[in-house]
C-alpha cells in the first residue's frame, strides 16, 4: 500500500469567485487561537479572512531560545499565507486593526494607505491576544526589554551579544560584571534564566576565552515568594534548586519599583545593578480594546458565554488570551488552541443550521524547562515529571506542537546541535545577529558614567556607590583608561 505523504499533498485553492455568496468570517489575529480557528473552518461553507499585523504566526513558547541565540527567528514563526495550503477558503490580509464596530458589523483596518479601511463580516472571531504590561513601573518602558514578540526577542539577543563584546574588551582589568536581571519568575523568566545559565556553563568560556565566565551574572526577581506559581510546591522547589545550582541568583519576595539604564530598584529600596533588564512579568489586554464597545471583565478580557460568544453580541466570538469565560482559563497556548477551534466550530454549526456545542476545556497539563536535562511537567493522568524525563517530554511536545513541517524539522535540528553531546564534544555556534558593541559602549559611557570601565571600574549605580568605590580602589592598580573606539 502506498502511504500518502501529508506534506506532498495539497488541497486546491478556492478561486476567488467560488464561495462569493458564502458568509464572511473575519478572524482578528493569527496567533494560536486565530490560526487554529482557520484550520477548524477548512470544511465549512464560509469565506475566511485572517487579519494580522504580522505576516507570520509566532510560537512564543520557544521565543526564549531566539533571545538566547539557540534558534533562528524563522524557526519559531510560520508564514500565515501558508495556511491556505490546507484551508483553501482562507485569505490573509495584513493590517493593523484599529477598531471593531459590532453594531455595523465592520472591522476598521489601517493598511498603511490613506484612511482607514472597513471590512464587513457576518461572523467575527476576536483573537488578538494580550500584550506586555509594565504595571506603570517608572523607567520600565524606557529601559526594560520585553519579550512578547519575535522582534523583541531579537533585540534581547543582539543586546546580550553587544554587551558581551563590550565587556570582553575590558576583561582582565575591570571589576565590572555584566548583570542580566529578569523581572518575573513565571515560565518565561525561568526559561530565559536557565538558557543564559546553560550558555555560561557550556559556551561562554569557549567563545570568550578572555572573559571570566563569572562576569555574566543572571538574577531572577520575583514579587512572590516562589517561582512558577502554576506548578505544585515540589516542582517549584525543583525549579528553584536547579536554577541556583546553575548559578542563577534568585531574589524572591520583592517587586521592582523602578528601572534605570543600569539598575533596578526593589520595593524595599535596595538597588541592583542590571545592564540588561528583561521584562517577563505580566500581560494585559491592549487598551484599545476598551473602545470597541464589547463587554470586558475586570482584567479587560472580553466576557464570553459558554459558546465563546461575546455576551450580548450574536455572531461575535472571542478566543485565546483575550477571551474571558466566567471561570477564566489561564493565558496559555492550549486554552488558545482549544478556544480558537471551538469558536470556529460554533460558527460552522450556525452556518450549517445545526446546534452549537458548549465549550469544554480539556486540560493537557503544564510544562516549563529550566535548561539542559531539566524540565518540569504536570500532566493529568500521567502525573508529574522532572529532570531528564521531563526535559525529553518538554522537547517532544514543543517540537510536535509547532505548525509547519519546516519549523518542526528546523527546531529539532537546532536543538540537537545546541543540546546534543557533552560539554567535551559540544561545538558552540550561537545564532548571532546585528552585534554592535561600539554603540553599546558609547551608550554605556553616556548613561552610566559612574560605572565607566577603567578608572572607575567596579563603581556601581548611585545607590550602592560606596561599597563599589571601595572595591574599585582595591583594584585600582590594575585598571587602565577606558578604551575609545
Ligand atoms: C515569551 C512567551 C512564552 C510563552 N510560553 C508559553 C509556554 O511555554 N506554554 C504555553 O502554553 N504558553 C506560553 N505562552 C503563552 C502563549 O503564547 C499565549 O497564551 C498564546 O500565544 C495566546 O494565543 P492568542 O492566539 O490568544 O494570542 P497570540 O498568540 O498573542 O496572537 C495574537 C495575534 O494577534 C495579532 N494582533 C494583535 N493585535 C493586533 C491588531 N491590532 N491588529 C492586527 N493584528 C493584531 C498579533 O500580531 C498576533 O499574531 C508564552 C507567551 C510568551 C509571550
Amino acid at each position: 500500500m502506498v502511504m500518502p505523504l501529508p506534506f506532498l499533498t495539497r488541497r486546491p485553492t478556492v478561486p476567488a469567485k467560488d464561495g462569493a455568496s458564502w458568509p464572511h468570517v473575519i478572524i482578528l489575529g493569527g496567533g494560536f487561537a486565530g490560526a487554529h480557528a482557520v484550520t477548524a473552518l477548512r470544511d465549512a461553507r464560509v469565506r475566511v479572512t485572517l487579519i494580522d499585523r504580522n505576516v507570520y504566526k509566532t510560537f512564543q513558547p520557544l521565543l526564549y531560545q531566539v533571545a538566547t541565540a539557540g534558534l533562528n527567528p524563522g524557526d519559531v514563526t510560520m508564514f500565515l499565507r501558508g495556511l491556505s495550503l490546507k484551508v483553501p477558503n482562507m485569505r490573509y490580509r495584513q493590517g493593523e486593526v484599529e477598531g471593531v464596530d459590532p453594531e455595523r458589523k465592520v472591522v476598521r483596518l489601517d493598511e498603511g494607505q490613506k484612511g482607514i479601511h472597513e471590512l464587513s463580516y457576518d461572523y467575527l472571531i476576536v483573537a488578538n491576544g494580550a500584550t506586555t504590561t509594565y504595571f506603570g513601573t517608572p523607567g520600565a518602558e524606557e529601559h526594560a526589554m520585553p519579550m512578547y514578540t519575535r522582534s523583541q526577542a531579537l533585540s534581547i539577543r543582539d543586546r546580550i551579544f553587544s554587551e558581551l563584546e563590550r565587556s570582553s574588551r575590558e576583561a582582565g582589568f575591570s571589576h565590572d560584571r555584566l548583570h542580566v536581571c529578569i523581572v518575573g519568575g513565571g515560565p518565561t523568566g525561568v526559561e530565559i534564566a536557565g538558557a543564559l545559565a546553560d550558555f555560561r556553563m557550556q559556551e561562554l568560556d569557549i567563545l570568550y576565552p578572555e572573559m571570566d565566565p563569572g562576569t555574566l551574572q543572571v538574577t531572577v526577581l520575583q514579587r512572590g515568594d516562589e517561582l512558577l506559581k502554576e506548578f505544585s510546591d515540589k516542582y517549584r522547589q525543583y525549579a528553584a534548586d536547579e536554577l541556583r545550582d546553575r548559578g542563577v541568583q534568585l531574589r524572591l519576595g520583592h517587586g521592582v519599583k523602578e528601572v534605570g539604564y543600569d539598575h533596578v530598584v526593589l520595593d524595599d529600596g535596595s538597588i541592583l545593578e542590571s545592564d540588561i533588564t528583561i521584562w517577563a512579568a505580566g500581560v494585559a489586554i491592549p487598551e484599545a480594546v476598551s473602545e470597541w464597545g464589547l463587554p470586558q471583565d475586570r482584567r479587560g478580557r472580553l466576557s464570553v458565554d459558554d459558546y465563546l460568544q461575546v455576551k450580548g453580541f450574536p455572531g461575535v466570538y472571542a478566543a485565546g488570551d483575550i477571551a474571558g469565560q466566567d471561570d477564566p482559563l489561564p493565558q496559555l497556548a492550549q486554552p488558545a488552541i482549544q478556544t480558537g477551534q471551538a469558536a470556529a466550530r460554533a460558527i460552522a454549526a450556525e452556518v450549517a443550521g445545526k446546534p452549537r456545542k458548549k465549550f469544554s476545556y480539556t486540560n493537557l497539563g503544564t510544562m516549563a524547562t529550566i535548561g539542559r536535562h531539566a524540565a518540569i511537567a504536570e500532566i493529568p493522568v500521567l502525573g508529574g515529571l522532572s529532570g531528564s524525563l521531563g526535559w525529553a517530554a518538554w522537547l517532544g511536545v514543543h517540537i510536535t506542537k509547532m505548525i509547519g513541517h519546516r519549523n518542526q524539522r528546523a527546531v529539532a535540528m537546532n536543538l540537537v546541535s545546541l543540546y546534543g553531546g557533552t560539554r567535551a564534544t559540544h561545538q558552540p555556534n550561537p545564532v548571532v545577529g546585528e552585534v554592535n558593541s561600539l554603540r553599546a559602549a558609547r551608550i554605556f559611557e553616556e548613561q552610566a558614567p559612574h560605572r565607566l570601565f577603567g578608572a572607575n571600574a567596579g563603581a556601581t549605580c548611585p545607590g550602592n556607590a560606596v561599597d563599589a568605590a571601595d572595591e574599585a580602589d582595591e583594584g585600582a592598580a590594575d585598571v587602565a583608561e577606558p578604551t575609545q573606539d
